[in-house]
């Protein structure tokens, strides 16, 4: 199953924090990450008073179901000593589940494709680096839902 993964990080050298998910991720003998974007800097979505974001978003390969992709994401936040504090608050590493092949799963604990993907110019635009004409499940052509949207505040590293 092709999957696609969306990681975000503010606090403690957000830069190493995602390169480790990644590590996190590919050591896992079920996933294998085949395409990476650049690394992107994204204010808060909020607006509130946080550092700015590095965000990235990488393709997998993997045998897992969604559910297990998820636990294993959880896994990894959890070994970065990511604190929960609240809703949208800085964090050392967030991992969402866009896309996973070409299901739609509306869950207590999953819900995709991503529901505030199509809102996210720091989703949408690597995704678009790795995978220019995807069809996303439910939300159509990705180049359509990014004409949709203000790009202009995303800087690409
Ligand atoms: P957010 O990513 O919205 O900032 P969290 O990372 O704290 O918030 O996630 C809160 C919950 O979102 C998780 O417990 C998880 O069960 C749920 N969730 C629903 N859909 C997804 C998804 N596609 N990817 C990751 N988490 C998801
Ligand atoms: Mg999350």
């Amino acid at each position: 199953m092709l999957a696609y993964i969306g990681l975000g990080s503010n606090l403690n050298n957000p830069k190493e924090q995602i390169k480790r998910s990644l590590i996190s991720l590919n050591e896992d003998e079920e996933i294998e990450v085949s395409a990476l974007s650049s690394l992107y800097k994204s204010k808060p979505i909020d607006g509130s008073q946080q550092p700015d974001y590095i965000n990235a978003v990488c393709m997998v390969n993997t045998h897992l179901t969604a559910l297990e992709l998820l636990h294993v994401c959880q896994r990894i936040e959890l070994k970065q000593h990511r604190v929960r504090e609240k809703k949208w608050g800085a964090r050392t590493i967030d991992l969402d589940i866009i896309i996973y092949g070409s299901q739609v799963i509306a869950s207590k604990k999953l819900v995709v494709p991503h529901p505030e993907m199509m809102n996210r110019a720091f989703v949408l635009v690597p995704l678009h680096e790795i995978e220019p004409d995807i069809n996303v499940p439910v939300l159509g052509p990705l180049k359509k839902l990014i004409d949709k949207i203000d790009t202009s505040e995303l800087i690409k590293l």
